[in-house]
């Protein structure tokens, strides 16, 4: 490093224990979500109890990785210190195929080229040896 200034390092996901399934997969390139057994809804964030009838019998089944741009924003300025070498970076709310939204960026983009409602799929981004993080890309 010879004196360059590091970066701090980047925040990590605080998993709960319930979310965990969430985050192994994504580990191994797959995006799964909580779904309900009882009324048959997919369920993001990872939650103990369903949020549409209240029912705790929940599993997980693997998502198409697509959805629609929501919202979203470019950052250009004013970044956290861990993030300032990303700028211009997009943080945006997807809108997954299965009737859930998901915090998360858009990658491999112009930020300028983004629209809502345009088509995306996710991509992985590895963070470290515990955790990869779901991320998004525009639909070609
Ligand atoms: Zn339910």
């Amino acid at each position: 490093m010879s004196g360059a200034t590091t970066a701090p390092a980047r925040p990590r996901p605080v998993v709960q224990p319930w979310a965990r399934p969430f985050w192994d997969s994504a580990r191994r390139h797959e995006l799964v979500l909580q779904h309900c057994n009882a009324c048959n809804q997919a369920i993001h964030y990872p939650r103990v109890a369903c949020p549409h009838c209240g029912g705790g019998d929940l599993g997980w089944r693997r998502a198409s990785g697509r959805g629609t741009l929501y919202s979203f924003t470019v950052v250009e300025s004013n970044a956290p210190s861990a993030f300032i070498a990303d700028m211009p970076y997009v943080v945006a709310v997807v809108r997954l195929d299965e009737g859930v939204q998901m915090l998360s960026n858009v990658v491999q983009c112009d930020p300028g080229e983004l629209r809502c409602d345009q088509p995306v799929e996710v991509v992985f981004e590895r963070l470290d040896d515990e955790f990869t993080l779901p991320k998004f890309r525009p639909l070609r």
